[in-house]
């Protein structure tokens, strides 16, 4: 037998088939070690065969097959043809995607745990051995006890001498690690409403394969979701269920558990490697059936998929920022495509291109216009913070939010303060000379954290003491500038003595639980204000919160991106969605500098469609996405004078195409981009935006071309983020 062979190399020029001979056994997808170049290396077996076209005195045997089932499925190499040509990347690199990371580099092994057992109560125990006594009896109450547990229990002493004499003995045994285990319960489906079965009829009888599932916040998108799983589970399929890392929370998780159990995997980027490991192989040898997960678990291998479902599908987070820099919706329709199934999207705030596309008859567009059992949206106050300066209040609260919290703090119930993500930021500047902090190795402003008194580069985490003098003049007088969640924090004390205030940003949050242990405190009314970033906005579903205030709404109009409206009226449509939810009305406070902008004024009515045929009508006569697609080509290197040759090279290049067609370009450039260095590497890119898609492929191949070991070039469509 004869196998074709993937070897695990991420480098175009080895981006070939190798063929091996093989034992008779081996099948397609397992794992080899092969022979390769003087080393033996690992492969992806993707096909054998009886026959091979090459002389047998060239071919060599592989190595090694790695014990254990074939972990690529037929699939994957469907996906990897398509993907490796789409974004001109090595096949190698495609097939790592399917894998945990944890397998390739053989870190993981299965976990035993050690059981102690009594075999032999007449041993000769001496009296005065009190602590192994214990320990007997102890154990003669329990058939078997975890070995480690009974350690700490009766001392390692007791315990290990009790072995030795013969009175007990060890097994040990394989355990699958349980993430969440914590999280049991009972859940069953609830009783769907008629626009829910409605949405559902529509999805199962479309003849699109996407469907967009456009409901506002609380019209029980995630019922539909869960159901049409079940549905499908039902049916002998198998589902994906995607949503973005920040709204996997435990809540959601907690849910999934009680209603699917076992049936459900959780991919997530908090488990532990070994967690990760285990759950994986759940999905792949079938007895789990549903893949839960952010971004990567599209890549879940499971067969026979009957639905993907994408929730909160505008997010940016379905962008992949590391090559291949797919987005997730494309590989959606790519494994849809392969399994004959529904795509489904969801989002109270689509995206505009999705929109579009569902406006066009491309997608199958389903509206939820209405909460469940009517609820109404929460009512929103506009507070004009022009206005409030000009009545000489400085500080970061609004006379409406001031009263707003205060009604809600005596009525019992919660409220959520949001500060948009820039919010965050406390600069330190010299009020001498005007020096701004920043990174040694980015090109980003660092942040001031009064707990531990230092300063950080929220881009690469670098740490940096606190400035007692400017470094440029000397100066002394230092001073912090802009409101970060810990200076909300401590005026909220200072307003609300009696109030319990919680904190939830990057830097209370830690470790696959410290979301948990937050949103449980809050969840369990141990706190009345709860303050956060962007991590707050999403997901949540607390009943007693009535009030939600927006700090500063104009924060993100300020990017200097084509997406910032759109931006904008996600965030603040989702952060007022997390008002209201159960039977008390809710509120919501939005302070803005600009009360006139056309965005903050079509969130306020909830109006997504006005906002939509706006947005899109400014597309249009900008010519902006959907209406052109913008390409960015970065190149980056921690030596400038190399970095520069190659972007010179890749734009001569480029500049070829451009001058071909200049009728298809835009916009066509190169320039430092704006974040100029970050983590101690050069930036440069080619910017262009075109009116179509054709000359994408030459792009890519041009990006290929012209990336040395030193710099690397890579190609980013629509980018999220044009820093
Ligand atoms: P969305 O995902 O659209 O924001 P959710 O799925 O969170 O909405 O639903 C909002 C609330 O309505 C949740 O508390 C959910 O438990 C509840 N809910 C959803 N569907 C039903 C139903 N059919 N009957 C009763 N309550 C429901
Ligand atoms: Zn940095």
């Amino acid at each position: 037998m004869f196998a074709q062979v993937i070897v695990d190399i991420a480098h175009s020029q080895v981006d070939k088939i190798f063929e091996y001979s093989c034992p008779e056994t081996l099948t397609a997808g397992s794992r080899v070690k092969v022979p390769f170049g003087g080393r033996v290396i690992d492969g992806f077996v993707i096909g054998v065969s009886r026959t091979s076209s090459f002389p047998p005195e060239k071919i060599k045997p592989v190595a090694e097959v790695f014990e254990e089932p074939p972990a690529l499925q037929k699939e994957c190499f469907s996906l990897m043809e398509r993907i490796s040509s789409r974004f001109k990347v090595p096949k190698a690199s495609v097939l790592r995607l399917f894998l945990p990371s944890e397998m390739r580099q053989g870190k993981v092994r299965e976990v035993y745990r050690k059981y102690a057992k009594l075999k032999d109560m007449s041993a000769p125990v001496s009296k005065s051995a009190k602590k192994q006594k214990e320990a007997l009896s102890f154990l003669s109450e329990h058939s078997e006890w975890d070995y480690t547990d009974l350690c700490t229990k009766f001392g390692r002493a007791a315990v290990n001498a009790l072995c030795d004499k013969g009175a007990i003995e060890l097994e040990k045994r394989q355990i699958k690690r349980n993430p969440f285990k914590e999280m049991q319960g009972e859940e069953s489906a609830k009783t769907l409403t008629y626009a829910q079965r409605n949405a559902i009829y529509s999805v199962e009888n479309s003849d699109k394969c996407v469907q967009l599932i456009h409901g506002v916040t609380g019209s029980g998108k995630t019922e539909i979701y869960l159901q049409i799983i079940a549905r499908e589970i039902a049916k002998g399929k198998s589902a994906i269920f995607l949503v973005p890392e920040i709204s996997l929370t435990p809540q959601m998780l907690a849910q999934l558990r009680a209603r699917f159990k076992g049936e459900a995997a959780i991919l997530h980027s908090g488990l532990s490697a070994g967690e990760r490991f285990d759950e994986w192989w759940r999905l792949r040898s079938g007895e789990a059936k549903i893949a839960i997960g952010a971004r990567s678990a599209i890549f879940a291998p499971l067969e026979n998929l009957g639905a993907i479902i994408i929730d909160e599908e505008h997010d940016a987070s379905y962008l992949s920022e590391s090559s291949p820099r797919y987005d997730t919706v494309e590989i959606a329709k790519m494994r849809a495509e392969y399994n004959g199934c529904k795509l489904i999207l969801g989002s109270a705030t689509p995206s505009v291109e999705s929109f579009s596309k569902a406006e066009e008859g491309v997608y199958n567009l389903i509206s939820l216009p209405e909460r469940i059992n009517k609820k109404p949206l929460p009512q929103v106050i506009i507070a004009d913070m022009k206005k409030e300066v000009r009545r000489g209040n400085n500080t970061a609260f609004s006379l409406a939010l001031r009263e707003e919290l205060d009604a809600t703090l005596k009525s019992g119930n919660q409220a959520i303060i949001f500060l948009n993500r820039r919010g965050y930021s406390q600069k330190v500047i010299c009020r001498d000379c005007g020096y701004v902090a920043k990174c040694d190795f980015c090109d980003i402003t660092l942040t001031y954290h009064s707990e531990e008194n230092c300063l950080k580069c929220h881009y690469c985490g670098a740490k940096y003491k606190m400035l007692s003098a400017c470094p440029e003049c000397g100066g002394i007088h230092i001073r912090y500038s802009g409101t970060g969640t810990q200076r909300v924090v401590s005026d909220l004390n200072a307003l609300f003595p009696a109030a319990n205030i919680i904190r939830m940003d990057n830097d209370t949050v830690s470790g696959k639980d410290g979301h948990y242990k937050i949103l449980k405190k809050f969840a369990a009314h141990e706190a009345d204000i709860l303050v956060g970033t962007q991590m707050i906005a999403k997901g949540h579903d607390f009943p007693s919160v009535t009030l939600v205030g927006i700090l500063d709404a104009d924060m993100s109009l300020y990017f200097e991106d084509y997406r910032s409206g759109e931006r904008t009226f996600q965030l603040i449509t989702q952060v007022a969605g997390r008002s209201g939810r159960a039977d008390a009305a809710g509120k919501v406070v939005l302070q803005t500098y600009c009360p006139e902008n056309y965005i903050l004024r079509y969130a306020v009515n909830y109006d997504y469609e006005g906002f939509f045929q706006n947005e899109i009508k400014i597309r249009k006569t900008t010519s902006f996405p959907p209406y052109a697609l913008i390409c960015r080509v970065m190149v980056t290197g921690e030596e400038e004078a190399k970095t520069l040759s190659v972007l010179k090279e890749l734009y001569f290049a480029l500049e070829e195409i451009f001058k071909s067609d200049k009728e298809e370009f835009l916009f066509f450039n190169k320039m430092r981009s704006p974040v100029k260095r970050l983590q101690g590497k050069h930036r440069f890119q080619v910017l262009m935006r075109m009116k179509s898609d054709k000359y994408l492929e030459e792009i890519y191949a041009a990006a290929v071309k012209f990336t040395v070991p030193e710099v690397l070039v890579y190609v980013e469509e629509n980018p999220a983020n044009l820093s």
